[in-house]
């Protein structure tokens, strides 16, 4: 067994709690290597913003899971190395799939879980939480629930289509369940497809899909019902078009990838959304760098060649979504 407070991590409930009343969000960045760590270490210190580092099912099979938790404690102690003295990082579980998991987890370092019983009976979503929210508060770990389904596919996580959050279910699911937060469903969706060409529009000047606007009206009838209570946004990448042209300039194919409008993001930052979900965005940073790199020095075999210009679009990204769409920064 070992607690997440022996690494310097923390969880969740003092950092939502402040970006509640603050009208701001704190990044949730999924990392698996040691570039988007440090990347993300990186730009969360030189912007002080208190951050969560998450690790999904496909990134624990990647990169082992013990690896991925001696690299959060190595967070916490380069943040402070950079000059960060108090670093508020959480190394949280995206999409754990059972309690056992989750239990793991708890086990060995983790400060946050998601349990994701969002495909299951209601019920049965309220029974597995709450036995994961016994287990992981007598830990003093914090835990995420899910209610409505997002469409989209990312790692293990998928699904053809969304079932928006009920408004009316969001009291009883709560109180029932003990969660410390709720990831609900108002549009966003997983990877870097998040809507289909036939459910987006298309801008007549740049030929660019225009994606269908967030379901607002849903998020502030949960507000309503749920006063102060810590909203969650999954699948939250942009997907800028930048790093779409760089990939598809470079030898790479992604047609009309699409993601969520920053604006909106920006005003879902400032309700009770606490916590936004950015992925794909960091993968397309990487992949933009990686391939212009190739692209125009052919001749680089050196990982630290082409890694280093990958880690420098990461930290410009996250930096971005840090000062410019959550408002996170300066927080610490
Ligand atoms: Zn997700």
């Amino acid at each position: 067994m070992t607690s997440y407070k022996e690494l310097g991590l923390v969880n969740t409930r003092e950092m939502f709690a402040k970006a509640v009343a603050g009208g701001y969000a704190i990044p949730a960045f999924n990392f698996n290597t040691l570039e988007q760590m440090q990347a993300i270490v990186q730009a969360a210190v030189e912007t002080k913003s208190p951050v969560i580092m998450q690790v999904s099912k496909g990134a624990r099979n990647y990169a082992n899971g013990t690896i991925l938790r001696y690299m959060a404690q190595g967070a916490v102690e380069y943040a402070k190395e950079l000059g960060c003295k108090n670093p508020q990082i959480v190394l949280h579980l995206d999409h754990g799939d059972s309690f056992e998991l989750c239990k793991d987890c708890i086990d060995n370092g983790f400060s946050s879980v998601m349990f994701d019983g969002s495909a299951l009976p209601y019920e049965e979503n309220i029974r597995i939480t709450k036995q994961v929210v016994e287990y992981a508060h007598a830990h003093d770990v914090t835990v995420e629930a899910e209610l409505g389904v997002l469409a989209g596919v990312e790692d293990e996580v998928s699904s053809a289509v969304s079932h928006y959050t009920k408004p009316e279910e969001v009291v009883d699911f709560s109180t029932r369940s003990g969660c410390d937060s709720l990831a609900i469903s108002i549009g966003t969706s997983h990877g870097a497809y998040k809507f289909t060409p036939e459910q987006c529009t298309r801008d007549p000047k740049t030929g660019r899909l225009v994606p269908p606007p967030l379901a607002f009206d849903i998020l502030h009838e949960i507000e309503k019902k749920l006063p102060g209570f810590p909203i969650v946004l999954h699948g939250s990448s942009s997907v800028p078009q930048e790093e779409v042209d760089t990939i598809n300039a470079h030898g790479g194919k992604l047609p009309d990838a699409v993601g969520i409008p920053e604006e909106q993001l920006r005003e879902a930052s400032k309700s009770a959304v606490c916590k936004i979900n950015i992925d794909s965005d960091s993968r397309l940073a990487m992949t933009a760098a990686i391939r212009k790199h190739f692209d125009e020095k052919p001749g680089d075999f050196d990982p630290r060649q082409y890694l280093k210009p990958a880690r420098e679009n990461m930290k410009k990204m996250y930096i971005h979504k840090i000062v410019e769409v959550l408002g996170s920064n300066d927080k610490l």
